[in-house]
């Protein structure tokens, strides 16, 4: 049933990943809908409408960041970005001009296709609710109940301050999805101040010590360190 794939519009200028990618999202039955330039991304997001768009940032027309604020002026469309910038800042940049995501290159298949599903799913999950969450939140042993503002670790309650809980709450609503310090410092305190990265570091320490997490043990938010936090999924995707 080829109408019923996921189309993934991806903009990379490097024949050897792009057609590489190709046979990879083709095998995984995707249906691929190449570009190499931002001139022609515009023109196929256009007609195609695809589902998910997979963007290379270093583009020869144009810089990926304004077919990604181009796309964000119209539409949600899930955008992963494919980033061979190791610097942070650009992918604090890109994450918050809009992406959903990115991946650092050079990337395995299996981590690419799990962030695809991940972002899916999690746009799905969005697009189905809209509104602010109710009912329960479960990932592994972690438990959160909405209503009642509650979260629980193998059911037993752990005690959170209220900033704790509005954090853990805000990473399990976009669970899967890194975020970055400013959106959610904005999301939590309600303004962008880069001041309080400070405070939402110690929050966030106080929160891996009330869940038992050990240094170094990966537990069930992961820090990338001058980006932001994501709330690991299902399979530590
Ligand atoms: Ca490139």
């Amino acid at each position: 049933m080829t109408n019923n794939k996921y189309k993934i519009l991806l903009v990379e200028d490097e024949t050897n990943i792009r057609s590489m990618m190709t046979t990879m999202l083709g095998a995984a039955d995707y249906q691929v809908i190449p570009a190499e330039t931002c001139a022609l991304a515009k023109t196929l997001f256009a007609s195609y409408r695809p589902d998910l768009v997979l963007l290379d940032l270093g583009l020869p027309d144009m810089d990926g960041m304004r077919f990604l604020e181009a796309v964000r002026q119209e539409s949600l469309t899930p955008i992963i970005v494919l980033s061979a910038r190791s610097d942070e800042r650009d992918k604090v940049l890109a994450l918050d001009a809009g992406a959903n995501d990115y991946v650092t290159k050079p990337f395995g298949s299996a981590e690419l296709l799990a962030r695809i599903r991940t972002t899916l799913r999690n746009y799905r999950h969005s697009a189905d609710s809209g509104k602010l969450p109710s009912g329960r939140f479960q990932v592994g042993e972690l438990v959160i109940d909405y209503d009642a503002r509650q979260v629980f670790i193998q059911g037993e309650e752990i005690k959170l301050t209220q900033t704790e809980y509005n954090i853990v709450a805000l990473l399990s609503e976009h669970c899967g999805k890194m975020m970055t310090y400013s959106a959610i410092i904005k999301g939590v305190w309600g303004y962008p101040n880069g001041g309080s990265i400070k405070n939402l570091q110690v929050n966030m320490a106080n929160i891996r010590k009330k869940f038992g997490a050990k240094p170094g043990e990966t537990w069930y938010i992961t820090n990338e360190l001058g980006v932001g936090y994501r709330m690991n999924g299902d399979n530590g995707e």
